[in-house]
């Protein structure tokens, strides 16, 4: 029953998209990746009718997935190229991670709490996503073994850039960060340009559950 994607649900995702395109996304791969994915599959099926609004929504353990516009908006900025390989901090529902494995990266995701990340790990192969790697840990710490990435993409609003992530990027690599406090953090892109440079640029403020260090279990 959950797994379902009926014309009903397909004619709300198809306004989404025009609500995303509206607020100026303009990468048609981002655009026709949210139009395809059924984001209500990721909520309880209580919650449906909000999948397709523009709105961050619980997804237990005081977690949210975030705003369509968000993950439009971060996944914009990332420029996904084919085979990428790409660290997401906060696996969360799964569902940014799967808009980054439908545009044909190699996805790895991080999630600290124990719950979701038994959850979403069993969730993402039953719709057909098992090409994403997850993680149960730390996400302060990124993922030495399987490092460097082409691109990372934190989901938590961050309180500063951790150094432990900026290394682990390809040179010419970048990562999107939220970085701010409670309420609000910038929009961060933070280029490795060579070994030990960095370069960052701002893209506006956005509102993200916090980035917590340490795992639930610990
Ligand atoms: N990308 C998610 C949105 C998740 S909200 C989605 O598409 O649904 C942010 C997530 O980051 C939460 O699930 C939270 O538990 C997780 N998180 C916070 N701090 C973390 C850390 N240090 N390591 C890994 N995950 C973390």
């Amino acid at each position: 029953m959950r797994l379902q994607d009926t014309y009903r649900h397909k004619g709300m995702r198809k306004k989404l998209v025009e609500v995303l395109r509206s607020k100026n996304i303009q990468s048609e791969s981002v655009l026709n990746a949210i139009g395809s994915i059924p984001r209500h599959w990721f909520l309880d099926q209580a919650f449906e009718e909000w999948a397709y609004k523009n709105v961050a929504f619980p997804i237990g353990s005081e977690q949210t997935i975030s705003h369509p516009y968000t993950v439009a908006f971060q996944t914009e900025l990332l420029g996904i190229e084919k085979g990428m390989k790409i660290l997401e901090i906060g696996t969360g529902s799964g569902y940014q991670a799967s808009v980054l494995s439908f545009l044909g990266a190699k996805v790895y995701s991080i999630e600290r709490q124990q719950n979701l990340f038994d959850k979403t790990s069993k969730f993402l192969p039953q719709i057909g996503f098992q090409r994403i790697r997850t993680f149960h840990g730390d996400g302060y710490k990124g993922l030495p073994r399987f490092a460097p990435f082409d691109r990372i993409l934190v989901t938590a609003g961050a309180i500063n850039i951790p150094k432990s992530l900026a290394s682990q990027l390809k040179i010419d690599g970048y990562m999107i960060i939220p970085v701010g406090d409670e309420e609000t953090q910038e929009m961060i892109k933070v280029t490795r340009i060579a070994e030990g440079d960095y370069q960052t640029e701002r893209f506006g403020s956005f509102s993200f559950v916090p980035f917590l260090s340490g795992t639930d279990t610990l």
